[in-house]
């Protein structure tokens, strides 16, 4: 019996150039074979009679050949061979091109099972190159489910299938992970079976079943990985902090916390005292108050002599943090700095010494801050501010820079409690659902172009009173669509023609980061009185003097992406309005976008996008972090991935230490997964 570690070459018929096409796929050992799931199936068993054949639909029928075989040499290179077979509905004429095989193997006066589509033309029925094996032969292209492989230049589908069998024929497939309570309470099919089947199924039935299997192993793998994750973390070792008094802080802020920013900062101060290192998510919507939680926990290290690093996604966001925090922080002594690429060498070196030295207490920057050289003195906390891209991965590497470095992760996208426990599963969670008191929500309407002049001079009265607009577009250049309105395009027709005594200015993600920030560093400093933009100001910039934002054909925007759109205004005293166009007619569009103008609710409009549109908003390109699953589809697999959920906790819960054969072997496999997820990220 063969390993699953065995490399393919031990394979009969894999030598190096066999070896060399399998590595372009990744497959390097007999695991990697079994794993290599067909992408899709052809149902080759059901047999059809001549007469049900239809043009162009492949089908197998089981036919006579009625004459010999006869092969004319058309040209250098070209042999065609015709033959015509016949059942008892009819006959029909079979054309192979270069197929020597075809003369040897069709026997005048012999049944074979055929596999091919017809063509019509007005001669009559043809079929060109069916494939075909004798009736007494066993079925092995024909009266079954094909699987049908992701293949490489030089690799046919047909080798692909061959060697996966062998494989399967002198190993043992992987191990099972799932204890059968699971199996049978949610009808799964066991390990064996199913890798079997996945391959080579009985029925397309059998192929499904084979599938769900595997997709629900994943699933299953990875939300079980991070429970273990959370567990284990809980048994790290941390000092407890013993300091824990706000009071100071508390009475410098301009105004008292919210109850839901005081329930979270209580959540992180007994996570201090707890002696093991902090792994939270504070969610809260936009304007909640995140960066006010996070300055508390900030505080509270440094009062037990620990360093803060707080990352944000872009360097204009670490730049108001910077601000924010320094403007706090200074008058009680603590002092921070800002650490981002666009410093000169000089300065970055000058906050790295500061860093490393200890002299520095809360260090505010991108991404950079942790994942470079940068080297702490005794880095304590470490907040990461709107981040998708503070994976898992990441998550479970920040142990490098210190083993009981509490991580706080702050998020303004409402997830769905599915999808959250995916991103988030290994963390605990605090939620901010309360906003600070005299915010007055967004005004929203939905309006068509016959309002356009009136929207006009909405602009124009909010610009006059010294407020700020933004105006979104879907996309940046005018595509085929000419529906779409382009943020370029528009921008250069409200300056020319609308609005030619305002000052218009341009956002969009074709431009450099440089010249993203700058634009809007330049806007939030109040330079230019109507951004145009695209979803690029989708990321939490504060802008408190924006009071308009007009999302132009809204109806090209999922609902958390408008949620997060009209989150960047109403973040001031003055009330802020939203204002949706559409030219859409279709009655369901619009009532989607009349139900998103009456709410407010973040975690509500979240549900109602995943209903809608599937996880695609939520992960999309702007999640790295997670791993990238084999079978399953996020945007299909979603009743699945919530079975494998409930019972990978319920598992968890009741064997989780355990050492039965299930649970040794997905501990395993949840290793190779973290490692790979790791792998990606670096
Ligand atoms: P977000 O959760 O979107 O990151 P911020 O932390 O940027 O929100 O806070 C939004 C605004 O609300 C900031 O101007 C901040 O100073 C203010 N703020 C935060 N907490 C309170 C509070 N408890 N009362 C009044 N204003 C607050
Ligand atoms: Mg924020």
């Amino acid at each position: 019996m063969a390993r699953l570690n065995d490399p393919v070459t031990m394979l009969k018929g894999v030598g190096a150039v066999k070896a060399k096409q399998l590595e372009n796929l990744n497959i390097f050992t007999l695991r990697d074979l079994i794993c290599h799931f067909p992408r899709g199936y052809e149902d080759r068993t059901q047999l059809k009679t001549i007469e049900k054949l239809e043009v162009d639909v492949p089908a197998c029928f089981r036919a006579m050949v009625m004459n010999t075989p006869r092969t004319s040499h058309i040209r250098k290179g070209l042999d065609l061979t015709r033959v015509q077979v016949a059942d008892h509905t009819g006959r029909l004429n079979l054309t192979f091109f270069n197929n020597k095989y075809v003369s040897e193997n069709l026997q005048y006066g012999k049944e074979y099972i055929f596999y091919g589509a017809v063509s019509g033309d007005f001669i009559g029925y043809n079929m060109t190159n069916p494939i075909f094996e004798a009736l007494d032969s066993p079925p092995v292209v024909t009266r079954r489910v094909m699987p049908i492989y992701p293949l490489t230049a030089g690799l046919t589908n047909a080798a692909m299938l061959k060697l996966v069998r062998q494989a399967l024929a002198i190993c043992d497939t992987p191990p099972e992970i799932l204890p059968e309570s699971v199996r049978t309470e949610y009808e799964i099919l066991p390990a064996d079976r199913a890798y079997q089947a996945i391959h080579e199924p009985q029925s397309m039935t059998e192929a499904e079943q084979a599938k769900k299997r595997l997709i629900f192993e994943e699933f299953f793998v990875f939300s079980a990985g991070l429970s273990l994750m959370r567990i284990s973390r809980a048994e790290k070792q941390s000092m407890p902090y013993e300091n824990t008094e706000l009071r100071p802080f508390l009475a410098s802020l301009p105004f008292t916390l919210t109850g839901a920013q005081s329930r979270a900062i209580d959540d992180i101060l007994a996570d201090f005292r707890s002696g093991a290192p902090m792994n939270r998510l504070v969610q809260g919507d936009v304007g909640s108050g995140k960066t006010m939680v996070a300055a508390a926990a900030a505080y509270c290290a440094a009062n037990n002599g620990r360093q803060s690093a707080l990352m944000a996604p872009t360097e204009i966001l670490a730049e108001q943090h910077y601000h924010s925090l320094k403007k706090i922080f200074e008058p009680l002594g603590i002092s921070v700095a800002l650490l981002t690429g666009s410093q000169t060498p000089k300065e970055k070196r000058t906050v790295r010494e500061a860093l490393a030295s200890g002299e520095i207490q809360v260090a505010v920057g991108t991404h950079a801050l942790i994942t470079d050289s940068t080297q702490f003195n005794n880095l304590g906390l470490v907040i990461a501010d709107e981040q998708h891209r503070f994976g898992v991965a990441q998550r479970s590497r920040l142990s490098a820079k210190g083993e009981d470095v509490h991580l706080l992760v702050m998020s303004a996208t409402p997830i769905p409690r599915t999808l959250a426990l995916l991103m988030y599963g290994d963390l605990e969670v605090s939620i901010l659902d309360e906003l600070p008191p005299g915010r007055e929500p967004v005004d929203t309407f939905l309006v068509n172009e016959s309002y356009r002049a009136r929207i006009n001079a909405f602009i124009r009265k909010h610009a006059t009173e010294g407020h700020q607009c933004f105006v979104v577009c879907p996309a940046v250049e005018e595509n085929e669509d000419l529906g779409i309105k382009a943020a370029t395009v528009w921008a250069q027709t409200l300056q020319n023609t609308v609005f030619p005594d305002l000052r218009i200015a341009l956002l969009h993600g074709q431009m450099k980061a440089a010249e993203k920030e700058a634009a809007m560093a330049s806007f939030a400093r109040g330079d230019a009185d109507v951004m145009v933009a695209t979803t690029v100001i989708e990321v939490g910039v504060d802008v408190p003097n924006a009071t308009l934002m007009v999302i132009e054909d809204a109806d090209r925007f999922g609902l958390s992406q408008l949620h997060q759109l009209r989150g960047r205004v109403g973040r001031g005293s003055a009330k802020s309005f939203c204002i949706l166009t559409s030219r859409n007619r279709n009655p369901e569009t619009l009532q989607r976008l009349k139900a998103f103008c009456k709410t407010t609710d973040g975690f509500k409009i979240a549900e109602e996008d995943l209903k809608l549109r599937g996880p695609g908003d939520f992960f999309g390109s702007r999640q790295s972090g997670l791993p990238t699953f084999k079978v399953a589809n996020l945007s299909y697999d979603l009743t699945t991935l919530k079975q494998a959920q409930e019972a990978s906790a319920q598992w968890i819960n009741d064997y989780g230490a355990s050492d039965t054969p299930e649970a040794i072997a997905l501990r395993d496999r949840i290793g190779d997964l973290f490692q790979r997820a790791e792998g990606t990220m670096n």
